[in-house]
This record gives structure tokens, sequence and C-alpha cells, in this order.
């Protein structure tokens, strides 16, 4: 298959990392956001996979805060966000945070999701992997959800995902990471109605999903706004 079609067979609307990366800032730049007045900030999976993603915000941003765990969960708190609104320029006597809130998935030549080809390994690879281990659980009706100390991040995504599944239900790789892109979006977005202070900072939340298809990462935008002056305003990345 095509590598476009690959992706064609799930999203209507994507692009290349670079392209989606340039989008947002164009569209924040528009709201008087830049890479000299704004402080990025990113949620996306640990996965070495991921991380071009990475690269291009610093590219267009500069380097990023980083609030991910496994999954790109929101785990760092009130206390992580904290620390990179402290850590924001003060241009203009106001503080610019961009959030990017981006979980992945891999799909195949043959359009199978869960499935990536890595450097220097025969076999297929599995992305998202914590996903693909807590769908496991799911499929083989052993769910363990018991904080394991010795294994934080997974026990945390699977009690927190759990949360949205109706009892009974198994979802497929991409309905669940999904589910995982608007958890995300609302744990950062609670914790910051408890520490940002909207009289005196404006901030974006771009979110979206990172495809790893056979011939390079694309991203599939989703909900997006901004909040300016304390007002909302819902962006589209197109
Ligand atoms: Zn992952």
């Amino acid at each position: 298959m095509a590598p476009d079609h690959v992706i064609k067979q799930y999203f209507s609307v994507f692009f290349t990392e670079q392209n989606f990366i340039q989008k947002t800032y164009a569209a924040l730049e528009k709201f008087g956001f830049s890479a000299e007045n704004s402080l990025a900030s990113v949620c996306v999976c640990r996965d070495e996979i991921s991380q071009s993603l990475r690269s291009h915000i610093k590219r267009k941003w500069g380097e990023a805060f980083n609030f991910s765990s496994l999954a790109g969960m929101f785990t760092a708190g009130k206390t992580g966000l904290m620390a990179a609104i402290h850590h924001a320029p003060r241009v203009g006597k106001r503080e610019r945070y961009v959030f990017y809130v981006i979980p992945h998935i891999a799909v195949d030549e043959g359009g199978k999701t869960g499935f990536c080809k890595r450097k220097g390994i025969k076999e297929a690879s599995s992305a998202c992997g914590a996903l693909c281990l807590f769908l496991d659980e799911l499929y083989t009706g052993k769910l363990h959800i018991k904080i394991d100390e010795e294994d934080i991040e997974e026990s945390l995504l699977k009690r927190r995902l759990i949360k949205e599944i109706t009892y009974g239900d198994i979802p497929s790789l991409l309905e669940l990471t999904q589910i995982t892109r608007k958890v995300i979006q609302e744990d950062l977005e609670h914790a910051i109605g408890k520490v940002v202070d909207t009289s005196k900072s404006d901030y974006a939340m771009i979110t979206g999903i990172q495809v790893h298809a056979p011939d390079g990462n694309y991203i599939v935008p989703d909900k997006s706004y901004i909040v300016l002056k304390s007002k909302k305003k819902v962006l589209k990345i197109q």
C-alpha cells in the first residue's frame, strides 16, 4: 500500500511534523505568540520515535518544557506546570505558554495499527508500546491496576485510562490513543485551572495524534484553542 494511503485509511487531515509545527506557529503568531515571548511545553511519549516532534518544536519555539511520561500522559502535575510557567518569558507584562499534547500510534505498510519498523530490528515493533501493554491486559482479562513501585508510569497510565472505558468494552488501539489524547488534555487543563493566572498570561492548547507511517511521522490535528486575556478562542489548524 502506498504510504499516504496507509494513513488516509484512518485520517482525512494530517500534516508532516515540520508542516504542523509551522502551521501552529503561524496561527499563534497572529495572536502575538513568538519564540521570543513564549515558552513551549510538550506531552509526547518517551519513545525515541516520538522525539522528532520535539526537535521540530525546538527549531520554531526553542527548547520545550517536558511534562510527559509513558504514552505522553501528563504526570508532572501542579509542580511541573508551576515550574514551566515560572520559566516563561515576561514580555510586555505578560507571559505566554504553548502546550502541545500529542500521543502517538504507528500504522504499518499493510495498514495495521500499532506496528512500526525500528532501526536494526527485523521484527515489527509496537507503538505506543505502553498503550499496547494496557490493551493486552484488557484482552486477557488480567488488568493490574495496583501501583507497582517498579513500574510507576505504566501503573498510573492504566489507573487513569481505565476510568474512561465502559466496563466490559475493549477499545481499538486507535480509540485508546484518542482517549489518551483527551485524557492528557483534560488532566493538563485541570492543572492549568489551579496554577495559571490568566490575568497576567495567555496560553495555547494544541492537541493531535502523532502517526508513525511507513514513510515518516505525521500529525493528525485535534482540538486546539488559545486563551487570550482570559477569553477562549478555538483554533483550526488547517
Ligand atoms: Zn509510546
